[in-house]
């Protein structure tokens, strides 16, 4: 099933646009929770974590370059950054096609309070 991330890659709405190729997208995460926060997507349906295979490598290798040039671009490549994927209900995934989410732009903290 198609999500509105499928919406974005065809323009048929709007997203402030970081980076694309033809493999893909990258752009302005619409609730940001630091400073610098991206989402980077294959342009390509893949819902979950748990559904990539071999034939998604380029996809998935393209998705971490994305991430290497958007975040020298943007300057904070060398303080650093985290990246998460969220995965199903436990992981707290909302979108099901799969990103990466690029948080940085200050000292993020520890990853996980339990
Ligand atoms: P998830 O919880 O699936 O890992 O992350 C989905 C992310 O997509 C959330 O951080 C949410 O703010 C973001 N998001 C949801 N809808 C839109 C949208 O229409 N545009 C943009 N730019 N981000 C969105």
């Amino acid at each position: 099933m198609s999500t509105i991330f499928k919406k974005i890659i065809d323009k048929e709405i709007p997203a402030s646009i970081v980076f694309e190729n033809d493999k893909v997208m990258a752009f302005k995460d619409i609730n940001p929770q630091a400073p610098v926060h991206i989402l980077v997507i294959p342009k390509k349906e893949i819902p979950t974590l748990n559904d990539i295979t071999l034939d998604d490598s380029e996809y998935i290798i393209e998705m971490y370059l994305a991430i290497k040039k958007i975040t020298k671009d943007l300057g904070i490549s060398e303080d650093g950054y985290r990246v998460i994927t969220n995965c199903n209900s436990y992981g707290g995934q909302e979108v099901f096609h799969i990103h990466f989410h690029i948080l940085g732009g200050k000292p993020l903290g520890p990853m996980l309070t339990i």
